[in-house]
């Protein structure tokens, strides 16, 4: 069976992440008791594996890996039978783990296209201070319509309506060209629910992080800052949904500014960033709800 699985971890926080995916992951059954023979079997394999080496971090997340390639091939039903037993936001994250798998950002470290969805969701727990499950879902899932080859049917028949219309909303239309698309976001943004436009504004927080802390490979100083002037004036359209977010969005472009002309310093912030980020990412991960 196709198992989209990253088995090459490059760090602990790599490992880290793709864990929780696959903790979350829909071929594994939620209980001991709802495992067939084979299943049970597997699992007993996995405990002894961690009985005799572990513990240890690194140890458990390679036994994920390893865990991942005894992947159990179940049908398309099977699959879809378990991920609806998840909760909505554990399923929201087994869901865009595996198809943005394959997926990197575009900076020189090439990280997991995951973490961006992650950031993006931890901006909303916890800065947001928003519980909604549908719209934490359709955060994790917002690049998805996007990014990746995941049709709105499949939103809504393994999420919700309400998911898919959320997605839908902050998805560019990608029959424009970039430079349209760039101004389309501008002008769409005032017309986005106060819903969608909480996850329109925890994206820019976390794009305009990465464009400040860790930028695409070849961008220039000044094409960073163009960044943040288009990113600042999609935000002023977005309808007012959350001041804790848009008060860090300004904090953050503003820190940007100081920034960006004094490469040393800028260094030395996004490595203290870079834990912060690490930091809430763990702590918005508790906040997920288990069954
Ligand atoms: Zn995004």
């Amino acid at each position: 069976m196709s198992s989209k699985c990253r088995q090459k971890y490059r760090n602990p926080w790599e490992a880290y992440l793709g864990g929780i995916i696959r903790q979350f992951s829909w071929p594994y059954p939620i209980s001991f008791d709802e495992m067939d023979e084979n299943e049970r079997q597997r699992e007993v394999e996995w405990l002894d594996y961690m009985e005799k080496d572990g513990p240890g971090w690194d140890k458990y997340m390679r036994g994920m890996g390893e865990k991942c390639a005894w992947e159990i091939p179940l049908t398309p039903e099977q699959k879809a039978a378990r991920l609806k037993r998840r909760p909505l936001l554990a399923r929201a994250i087994a869901f865009a783990g595996n198809k943005h798998a394959e997926q990197t950002r575009k900076d020189k470290k090439e990280t997991p296209y995951i973490e961006h969805l992650f950031a993006v969701c931890t901006a909303l727990m916890l800065t947001g201070e928003v519980t909604d499950q549908e719209i934490l879902a359709a955060a994790m899932l917002h690049d998805t319509l996007e990014d990746t080859e995941t049709t709105p049917e499949e939103l809504e028949n393994i999420f919700s309506a309400r998911v898919r219309a959320l997605v839908e909303e902050v998805t560019d239309d990608k029959s424009l060209r970039k430079e349209e698309r760039k101004y389309f976001q501008i002008e769409h943004a005032s017309r986005l629910s106060k819903d969608a436009a909480l996850i329109k504004l925890a994206d820019k927080i976390s794009n305009v992080s990465d464009i400040i802390f860790n930028p695409p490979r070849d961008w220039t100083v000044q094409r960073r800052e163009d960044y943040l002037t288009w990113a600042e004036a999609v935000v002023a359209e977005c309808p007012h949904a959350n001041p804790a977010l848009k008060e860090r969005f300004g904090k953050l472009v503003a820190e940007g500014r100081a920034l960006l002309g004094n490469p040393k310093l800028l260094r030395d912030t996004a490595r203290i960033r870079r834990k912060e980020a690490e930091q809430a990412c763990l702590e918005m991960v508790t906040r997920i709800p288990l069954s």
